[in-house]
């Protein structure tokens, strides 16, 4: 039988994980498709491309040109646009479609989380006079910087393409940070609020230990729906699920 070619929508370790795990094996051939944000991505092992396909038509087209079987969605909780996209053109080319998806972060003994359901009310819900650690992606700063009366410390992968209030920090940062890395940051730039996206996973959950530790307020924002679709918590149970949808 001629092996079947899965398409894994990446940006994540997970899913570089897969891909690492799925090349080795002889009953698939693996494309992993980045969206080209990171201007130095850390590549996925195994044949890649990069860039967006052109919406739902544009994807259908791409998986009908390169025979795809499956597509393995592996992207991050908050890219929901990709995911709308891949469940739609799956459906239009009658090919399975199924995901990878970390579980979400849920508050603990101790934890002072304001739960918001976007960027914008996140910006909105910082008091006056805070000093705010805001862990978000570079190109969704801008309604935090139209708030004053507050200090922003931001930290993102790469500095954004705006210009920052003179009052701002800038933390240029690739996770994962340690326990002993959150505390200090929350230490040294003097931090009475944490704003974080519930993206879940191991790599950036020290934050919210240290600012459970430090009794610092976190405004936490939840995630965007997602198509309905089969749904693996880590790679190992992807790769049954996978294999369950070849069948
Ligand atoms: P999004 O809003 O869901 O997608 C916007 C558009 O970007 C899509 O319509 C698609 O363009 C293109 N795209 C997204 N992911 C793609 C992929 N893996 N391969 C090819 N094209 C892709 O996505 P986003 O939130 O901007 O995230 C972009 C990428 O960064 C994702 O791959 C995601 O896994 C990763 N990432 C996102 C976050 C986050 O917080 N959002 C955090 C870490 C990593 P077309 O319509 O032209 O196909």
């Amino acid at each position: 039988m001629p092996p079947k070619r899965i398409l894994i929508l990446g940006g994540t370790a997970e899913a570089r994980d897969l891909a690492s795990r799925l090349v080795t094996d002889a009953r698939y051939q693996i494309i992993s498709s980045l969206a080209g944000r990171t201007r130095d991505p850390i590549m996925p092992e195994g044949f890649v491309r990069v860039g967006g396909f052109g919406g739902v038509d544009g994807l259908k087209s791409y998986l009908e040109e390169e025979d795809i079987d499956l597509v393995a969605d592996a992207t991050h909780p908050f890219a929901a646009g990709i995911s709308g996209n891949a469940a739609a053109a799956c459906a239009a080319a009658n090919i399975p479609y199924v995901r990878l998806e970390r579980p979400a972060w849920s508050p603990q003994a101790g934890d002072a989380w304001q739960s918001v359901s976007d960027v914008q009310s996140a910006a909105r819900a910082l008091p006056e006079g805070a000093t705010a650690l805001v862990t978000i992606g570079r190109q969704e700063i801008a309604s935090f910087l139209e708030r004053s009366g507050m200090r922003l410390v931001l930290r993102m992968i790469e500095p954004p393409e705006a210009e920052l209030p003179p009052s701002s920090v800038l933390i240029a940062a690739r996770p994962p940070f340690t326990l002993e890395e959150e505390r200090e940051t929350l230490e040294a730039h003097g931090i009475t609020v944490l704003v974080t996206k519930n993206s879940g996973g191991e790599a950036t959950a020290a934050k919210l230990a240290a600012a459970r530790e430090a009794d610092i307020p976190v405004i936490m924002i939840e995630r965007p729906a997602k198509p309905e679709a089969d749904t693996a918590a880590d790679p190992d149970r992807m790769i049954t699920l996978i294999s369950q949808a070849l069948e």
